[in-house]
């Protein structure tokens, strides 16, 4: 049994997120804005690889164990799912937050 901190981690959880739009915390349906909580590098290349969250869900993410300190949150209104082509670095799904809040 995943706790709701690793759950986030899990791919196949991610990706579902995703496609169903709805928060990686709870589970529910995502409004507006939806948070991103990334690294600064995460940030900087505009680039998540958790879920998309509620802002109350991702604030309380941050504050469970196996919490990375450096994480930042990231508002947005939409975001596109981008999964990694083959020729690319990235072999993980990213989240691309495009109408930054
Ligand atoms: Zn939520």
């Amino acid at each position: 049994m995943l706790t709701e901190a690793s759950r986030v981690h899990d791919r196949r959880w991610v990706t579902q997120c995703a496609l169903s739009r709805i928060c990686g915390g709870c589970a529910m349906s995502l409004g507006r804005p939806v948070v991103f909580v990334g690294t600064p590098e995460e940030v900087a290349r505009n680039a998540f690889h958790l879920p998309p969250l509620h802002e109350g869900c991702a604030e309380e993410l941050c504050r469970q164990p196996g919490a990375d300190p450096r994480w930042e949150l990231v508002s947005t209104a939409g975001f596109e799912f981008v999964r990694p082509g083959r020729d690319e670095v990235e072999d993980r799904p990213t989240f691309q937050p495009n109408s930054l809040l």
